[in-house]
C-alpha cells in the first residue's frame, strides 16, 4: 500500500461523517469497481464516510444520506422503484457512468422490440426445449420497453461520466461535495476505455 501524495490527496475535513449510499440498476457494476480503485484513499473516506445501503456492503434498507451514487440505467419497473427509493432518501444524488447518464451498453436494445427479444431468447433460439416459454413470475421485475437515463424519471444533482468514471474522478466529486463546492472534472478525469 503506498502513502497518499499529500498534495494531490490533501487531507479530507467534514464537521460529521456524512452517510453514502450506492446502487447498481442496469449496471455491470464497473463503476463500482472503479470506486474501489481509489485504493489506499479509501482509508481516510472512511473516516468521514460512513456507508448506508450499497452492494460494497450488503445493506438491504436504505436510510436518510447525504449523497447518493447512482450505477446504471433504468431496464425494468424495479429499477424505477429503487431509483426514487434513493431519490426520496437522498440529498445529493449523482448518475455515475454513462449507463446512469444516457442509458449506456443496455440503451442498444432500444432499436428492438423488447417482447420479440424475448421470444427470439426463449421461444425460437435453437437448442431450447420444446415447451420453452417467456418466463412470467410476479417475482421478476417487469421490463421496460426502453432502457432510460435516470434524469428522465428523478432529478440529478450531478453526473460523474466515463465508462467507468476513474477513481480519481470519484475521489474529486466527492471532497467537492464534501468541501461544498462546484466538482472540477476536467479532461485529465474523463475515461471512455
Ligand atoms: Fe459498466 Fe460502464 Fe455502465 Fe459503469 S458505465 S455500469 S462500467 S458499462
Amino acid at each position: 500500500m503506498t502513502t497518499p501524495d499529500p498534495e494531490r490527496h490533501p487531507p479530507l475535513h467534514a464537521p460529521r461523517k456524512l452517510k453514502l449510499a450506492t446502487v447498481s440498476l442496469a449496471g455491470c457494476f464497473g463503476c463500482h469497481m472503479s470506486f474501489l480503485d481509489l485504493d489506499e484513499r479509501l482509508l481516510p473516506l472512511f473516516e468521514l464516510v460512513a456507508f448506508d445501503r450499497s452492494p460494497l456492503t450488503d445493506i438491504k434498507t436504505l436510510g436518510h444520506c447525504d449523497i447518493g451514487l447512482i450505477e446504471g440505467g433504468l431496464c425494468n419497473a424495479e429499477n424505477v422503484h429503487l431509483l426514487r427509493e434513493f431519490r426520496a432518501h437522498c440529498h445529493t444524488l449523482v448518475a455515475v457512468g454513462a449507463c446512469a447518464i444516457n442509458g449506456g451498453l443496455p440503451a442498444l436494445r432500444n432499436a428492438m422490440d423488447v417482447g420479440q427479444i424475448l421470444r427470439d431468447v426463449y421461444v425460437h433460439q435453437t437448442g431450447l426445449g420444446a415447451h420453452s416459454q417467456v418466463p412470467n413470475d410476479p417475482e421478476l421485475p417487469l421490463p421496460l420497453n426502453r432502457v432510460h437515463a435516470i434524469h428522465e424519471v428523478v432529478h440529478v444533482d450531478h453526473v460523474l461520466p466515463g465508462c467507468p468514471p476513474s477513481a480519481d474522478a470519484f475521489w474529486e466529486l466527492l471532497t467537492a461535495i464534501m468541501a461544498h463546492r462546484a466538482p472540477e472534472l476536467g479532461p485529465r478525469l474523463m475515461h471512455y476505455d
